[in-house]
């Protein structure tokens, strides 16, 4: 197998068929061996009939169907866990990164590198504020990380045979996929593209999986706010330790010590609030390292389609 295309796909009843179709046009084009790997993440919808029949109808397109919903970054490593192509490519169902593009890193690929990256250098279509928190999201997280991580790129990207199996070999269950390929390294490059809209549906990332996503990478690949607590805590005690020698001055040279309970309120409030937000990014990490040493399975899987018999068992 030469190409194999990963597309998670969560209630894309509208636009599978279309991705489907331009997909396979594309990958026609090379002339080679390819397979459609379709990591239906438990979709309530008709997604995974139509995925079915397509697996009935053609031979390239392959489906693991997951149990429940594990998320998008899950369904790539699931992807990722079964793809036998020599170059394996992520691609999103909506045709918002246009399937075209994969000519164009097949042509980096075979200059010899590893790792090709689309960087998104517009984005249609997409609210305001989406795009203000991805901007924000993307460059918080460059300066935080120790690794680099390129700004405004998703996981649209191609990675070599040597790259995936590098990825397998990485066992967190915390998986930020962007971070985790920056992580492994190897010759990478970037292509810019402009970010279509969406062909048909809603997004399925609501607020909240926005949320979760940014924090798990954040923690994923970051110290730095559990550093934070420890500066905060710093300028605190300077500030207190500067506060109590005017507080001597004062009764020493005796002026006018006003008893101010207000004042009192106002700092023991201020403290404790910043006690419990330190608490929570302690929480954060202690939560996700709870989930690694309970070591489940990164995903159950209840059916694969057009798998040869023989398939190797995902590694977990
Ligand atoms: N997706 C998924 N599981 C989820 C959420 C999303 O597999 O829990 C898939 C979705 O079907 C799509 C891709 O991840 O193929 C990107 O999602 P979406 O386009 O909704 O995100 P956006 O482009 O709005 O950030
Ligand atoms: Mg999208």
């Amino acid at each position: 197998m030469k190409y194999s295309i990963i597309v998670p796909v969560y209630n894309e009843e509208e636009v599978v068929l279309e991705c489907y179709r331009r997909l396979t046009e594309v990958m026609q084009q090379t002339g080679e061996t390819y397979e459609l790997i379709f990591v239906n993440d438990g979709s309530r919808d008709r997604t995974a009939s139509i995925v079915s029949q397509l697996c009935s109808s053609d031979q390239s397109v392959k489906m693991i169907d997951f149990s429940r919903n594990f998320g998008h970054q899950i369904a790539i490593t699931a992807g990722m866990d079964n793809a036998s192509g020599e170059a394996i490519v992520v691609i999103d169902a909506d045709l918002q990164d246009p399937p075209e593009l994969i000519l164009q890193m097949i042509e980096k690929w075979n200059e010899g590198y590893d790792v090709v990256y689309a960087t998104r250098a517009e984005r249609k279509g997409e609210t305001g504020f989406k795009k203000w928190s991805a901007s924000l999201f993307y460059r918080t997280l460059n300066k935080l990380s120790d690794i680099d991580i390129p700004l405004d790129t998703g996981d649209f990207r191609l990675i070599d045979r040597k790259v995936c199996e590098a990825m397998k070999s990485l066992k967190e269950s915390n998986r930020f996929v962007r971070g985790l390929v920056s992580w492994v390294g190897f010759r990478q490059t970037s292509i810019s593209y402009v970010r279509e809209e969406r062909f048909a549906g809603e997004t399925k990332y609501p607020l909240k999986k926005m949320l979760r996503f940014a924090s798990d990478a954040l923690i994923a690949f970051s110290l730095k706010p559990l550093r934070l607590a420890s500066v905060l805590g710093s300028f605190v005690s300077l500030f207190s330790f500067v506060f109590l020698i005017w507080v001597v001055g004062q009764k020493l040279l005796n002026f006018n010590t006003t008893p101010g309970w207000a004042s009192i309120l106002a700092c023991v409030l201020f403290l404790n609030g910043i006690m419990l937000i330190i608490l929570g990014v302690l929480g954060e990490y202690v939560g996700r390292i709870y989930d690694e040493v309970k070591g489940r399975p990164l995903y159950l899987v209840q059916e694969k389609r057009n798998f040869a018999a023989m398939q190797q068992q995902p590694l977990n």
